[in-house]
């Protein structure tokens, strides 16, 4: 028997490997099974050019548990070990057969996992004792039994073992006994070795017979040794596509909208499936679901700082051997191989979306509601993707606007719409301006009204579109994006100085009519309204509400950004419009007459705000005019026009209604 120390420098390497090498200890069981998987494919290359001789026999790998024992095994039929090669691999910590191997076979070598680092080590952080018998492939070899009970002290002697091949055994610490229960070691087999390129065997495939689950003959395999994306494109259906999207997400209902293949070789190794989800809202849920292999072993599913924040809302696999997984995820995104990568799968995601878009206008219009938030947020977190996706980013309109070909076009890209609405709504001082609605409901008179001037209304109801209009603005001069209720429709698109308010009444009158209404204003809280007079045309509404663009803007951004909330915080305001060329307005302007005009600014001398004073104009305009009835039902029906008139007004406003009809 042979016995020595470990060949590190440090004294006792032990302690550091329990303790801070990995903080999943889980992934012990990864490492040992990537071992076993490279040993197997090692003896396949070597078959292949001759130098392992004979039928390889069965392949599998066998993961076992020995309750009794309280050991787990991992099993190979690999190249083995000789007792030499257990004191160069096992033995020196540092040094990585792998490599070698990898540097000898360059050429033929099937995909070899290794580059993990301290692997075979990994065992000790839930082991008291590990065991290695080996048998390698070579003529005349010995068996060789290795053994360590987590101390630099190891054995090792000749052994009998009739196969060819490793099994590693490891004596599980109590403290992890839960790697002894089946349930746990399948969870994590599932988990990490779901694609590996050799069978999987884990105990006896079950079935439910008679309520009852029972054990068939038939070992049970837990991994698919072909998945979908490391095929090649051309020998994959569409539905090869669907159903390997649905063997990664078993608890996804949703069908991918379509996806992307990855195949690079250089300057780095890429593969990989990307599909697009349907992401209607809510982008966090989405988020996380990239799976990252190296050599189809999974590694993790947080790819933040391996892609773009943006594609981490894409779903598929990456496998990559070129990403270094044993540095620190911060020290990722610096690293000369990630950054090429990623920009790589940028560019790929751009251009396939560019072509979608040109082999097939009217399918990407299709799947446009779909991926918009996935593009505008690519848009406005990466330029170089901005750059690209303007020229397929569409903006829709609310109803179809005629073209040249016929057919109404809904769908337009940025410069399509540009020549859309170029000769209407460029307003006096050359500015493009483009209308929206986030509510077409809520919006609908003022929708119509845009309308009826000829005018185009964009359906902006996004999660990200209030910041995919900022950004667009600031990259398109003299293009401005106004909400349709932000104003009367003639001041947002102002096509001559003298809009001309054709009446002149005095400011006494002005200030009846306005403590008429300032009476009337519901006092809620998170709610403001200013009043203005505006001569917007005899058939739009006496009286509505409009919003500003610019406030409200900043307060939807600040819902999603940090340091606006000051914005947040702040009521909600509302300008109450008077529109003085309707004639029930100009009824009311025209019951002031100047004595009992007078008497109205008289008592404003009790503005002084208290409810009373408040009270007293109220009822003397409201006499003034005999119309108290009617003022109020003018004021609820511009409420009611933009959604806010709810609850007890509603009700009120409903009985009004019914009398007002004796
Ligand atoms: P790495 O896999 O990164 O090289 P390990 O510590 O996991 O590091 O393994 C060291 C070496 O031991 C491997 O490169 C390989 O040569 C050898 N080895 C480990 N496990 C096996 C096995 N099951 N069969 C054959 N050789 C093995």
């Amino acid at each position: 028997m042979a016995k020595g120390n470990i060949g590190v420098t440090s004294n006792n390497i032990f302690p550091v490997i329990k303790k801070f090498l990995y903080s999943d200890h889980e992934i012990f069981l990864r490492e040992l099974i990537s071992n076993a998987v490279d040993a197997t494919q090692k003896l396949k290359t070597l078959s292949s050019v001759g130098e392992a001789k004979g039928d390889l026999g069965d392949l599998r790998v066998r993961v076992v548990i020995d309750k009794a024992k309280k050991t787990l095994t991992v099993q190979d039929h690999g190249i083995g070990m000789t007792a030499e090669e257990v004191d160069k691999y096992i033995n020196q910590i540092a040094f990585s057969g792998a490599e070698e191997f990898v540097n000898k076979y360059k050429d033929k070598a099937e995909a070899i996992i290794g580059h993990f680092g301290l692997g075979f080590y990994s065992a000790f952080m839930v082991s008291d004792k590990v065991e290695i018998f080996s048998l390698s492939y070579q003529d005349d070899a010995k068996a060789v039994h290795w053994s360590c009970a987590g101390d630099p002290e190891y054995t090792m002697e000749d052994t009998i073992k009739a196969d060819r091949g490793t099994d590693i055994v490891l004596h599980i610490n109590s403290e992890f006994e839960q790697y002894l229960e089946d349930a746990t070691i399948e969870g994590l087999l599932k988990k990490y070795c779901k694609f590996l390129p050799v069978e999987i065997a884990f105990g006896k495939k079950k079935e439910w017979k008679d309520g009852k689950e029972v054990e068939l003959d038939e070992e049970n395999i837990i991994n698919n040794i072909n998945p979908a994306w490391t095929r090649k494109p051309a020998d994959l259906k569409d539905e090869d596509y669907t159903n390997f999207y649905h063997e990664l997400y078993p608890m996804q209902m949703d069908e991918p909208l379509f996806h992307i293949h990855l195949n690079v070789d250089y300057p780095f190794h890429l593969t990989g499936i990307l599909y697009f989800p349907r992401i209607k809202n809510n982008l966090d849920i989405h988020r996380n679901k990239i799976q990252l292999y190296c050599n189809q072993v999974f590694v993790t599913d947080e790819v933040e700082n391996i892609v773009p924040e943006y594609l981490t809302l894409l779903h598929g696999v990456i496998d990559s051997p070129d990403i270094p997984l044993n540095v620190s995820r911060s020290y990722l995104q610096s690293d000369n191989n990630v950054k090429k990568i990623s920009s790589h799968i940028t560019k790929k995601v751009a251009d396939k979306l560019a072509e979608m878009y040109k082999t097939d206008k009217a399918d990407f219009e299709k799947k446009w509601d779909d991926i918009k938030l996935f593009i505008q947020f690519g848009m406005l977190s990466d330029e170089k993707f901005y750059e690209r996706a303007i020229g397929f980013a569409l903006f829709k309109s609310l109803t179809p606007v005629p073209s040249p070909e016929g057919e109404g076009r809904l769908y337009h890209t940025l410069e399509e719409y540009k020549e859309v609405i170029k000769d209407k709504q460029t307003d006096k001082d050359g500015n493009l301006i483009v209308l929206y609605t986030q509510d077409a409901d809520a919006n609908y008179t003022y929708i119509e009204r845009a309308k009826a001037k000829g005018y185009d209304v964009l359906l902006m109801d996004g999660e990200l579109d209030v910041h995919a209009i900022s950004q667009l603005e600031q990259k398109n001069e003299k293009m401005r994006f106004v909400r349709v209720d932000s104003d009367i429709i003639e001041n947002i698109i102002k096509k001559d100085d003298n809009h001309n308010d054709n009446h002149n009444y005095s400011e006494e009158q002005k200030e009846g009519v306005r403590k008429a209404f300032e009476a009337l204003i519901p006092t809620e809280k998170k709610m403001s309204y200013y009043i203005n007079f505006e001569p917007a045309t005899a058939d739009a509404l006496p009286i509505f509400l409009t919003q500003n663009e610019f406030m409200r803007r900043m307060k939807e951004m600040s819902a999603h950004q940090q340091g606006m909330s000051f914005y947040g915080q702040m009521p909600d305001q509302y300008n109450l419009v008077i529109n003085t060329n309707h004639p029930r307005i100009q009824e009311l302007f025209d019951a002031m007459t100047s004595e009992e005009v007078e008497e109205v600014v008289e008592k404003k001398g009790d503005e002084a705000k208290g409810e009373e004073a408040k009270e007293t104009v109220k009822k003397t305009v409201y006499t003034l005019s005999g119309k108290d009835e009617r003022l109020h039902q003018l004021m609820d029906i511009a409420l009611l026009a933009s959604g806010q008139l709810k609850g007890e007004a509603l009700a009120k406003f409903v009985n009004r209604s019914v009398e007002l009809l004796g």
